[in-house]
């Protein structure tokens, strides 16, 4: 029989349960801390815990959330890792090393239920939620083989914000002195464009970073590349941008996904400037990733080149090119399918 998850207590809860047990208040910072700061995997390693409360702890609670099942090693550095869930779904979460950054790109759902076209996810479908803890996890079990981690992006498997309570409990842990310590500046959270989410985050008192998928100005080509747009039109979303915008003194990322004859020709590069006009952003370029099944395939990178010139004529902010990291191990942007 599997014990109950200690990872599953948030610290509040872990609170109100050491109480119940007779503990010291303090008992639950420590537990916690060596759950997720120091990311031990065994109760004896908690030694500032007495001996018979580790026992008590070790007889009535598990710690493993998530076993390592594969890591894939791309040529660039990156690792693709195949983790297995208790009930057996499998996720992917991906480890992305720079210079100065030590990037984890963490999956909030299995599956995911939107159905874009370009994206691999998609085909998998829609599995279930992610709890905190299994995302918070997915981090851990980076940190475990490849060290610190400074940033981490909300970008893999699934949709964050139909996953609004889970992946916010996992960004107070994450930015925790006594969870994983990594500033909320350092925590970007992408949506394909939940307006609920972005009014939410909106009012919320979080300092995460917010990206938003645009992937074409026009509503016709937007809600073929992306269903969800029949229900969140392009006008809505700018609306909301613009009040997160407003309400945070903080400026967003869009990042575009170029396709081949789609969403980059010259018309598209004009008239995504115009819609962005005053709303304080930065433009992330992404080369379609080509995967086995797909019909689509990215400009070349002279065509990129030129739709970013032409973007900058009405966007007077910053544009970058994604240089996607990890396709040759299907880690790249919308290549995840926990195989
Ligand atoms: N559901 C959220 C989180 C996933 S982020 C969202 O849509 O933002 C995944 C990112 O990868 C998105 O920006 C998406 O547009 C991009 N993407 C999906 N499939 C891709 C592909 N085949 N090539 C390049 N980028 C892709």
């Amino acid at each position: 029989m599997e014990k109950e998850l200690i990872k599953s207590f948030t610290y509040e809860n872990l609170l109100v349960k050491v109480r119940e047990w007779g503990f010291k208040d303090y008992t639950a910072k420590q537990i916690f801390s060596w759950l997720w700061q120091k990311g031990i995997e065994d109760f004896s390693q908690m030694t500032d815990i007495a001996k018979e409360k580790r026992e008590f702890l070790k007889a009535n609670f598990q710690i493993k959330v998530l076993e390592r099942e594969k890591v894939l090693t791309s040529r660039d550095g990156t690792k693709k890792f195949l983790l297995s869930l208790l009930d057996r779904n499998k996720i992917e979460a991906v480890f992305i090393p720079e210079d100065k950054r030590r990037t984890v790109c963490v999956s909030t759902q299995v599956g995911c239920p939107l159905g874009c076209h370009f994206c691999l996810t998609a085909r998998l479908g829609f599995k279930r939620n992610l709890k905190f803890y299994e995302i918070l996890d997915q981090v851990q079990k980076i940190r475990k083989d490849f060290g610190q981690i400074t940033n981490v992006v909300f970008m893999g498997m699934g949709e964050p914000f139909l996953n609004f309570e889970e992946v916010m409990k996992a960004v107070g842990i994450l930015s925790s002195d006594f969870g994983f310590k990594i500033g909320q500046r350092h925590i970007t959270i992408s949506t394909a464009g939940i307006l609920e989410g972005i009014y939410r985050l909106a009012e919320s008192a979080w300092n995460v970073k917010l990206a938003i998928s645009l992937n074409s100005p026009k509503d016709e080509v937007r809600s073929f590349l992306m269903p969800i747009n029949q229900k969140y039109p392009i006008g809505e979303l700018i609306k909301s941008l613009r009040y997160y915008v407003k309400k945070k003194r903080r400026r967003i990322t869009i990042e575009y996904v170029l396709i081949k004859g789609l969403n980059d020709q010259e018309g598209d590069a004009l008239l995504l400037g115009k819609i962005l006009r005053g709303l304080p952003s930065k433009i992330n370029l992404i080369p379609f990733n080509p995967f086995p099944g797909s019909d689509f395939s990215p400009p070349s990178e002279k065509e990129v080149e030129n739709f970013a010139s032409l973007l900058s004529l009405h966007y007077p902010y910053l544009i970058t090119i994604r240089k996607s990291r990890g396709r040759d191990i299907l880690a790249g942007c919308g290549q995840l399918i926990g195989r």
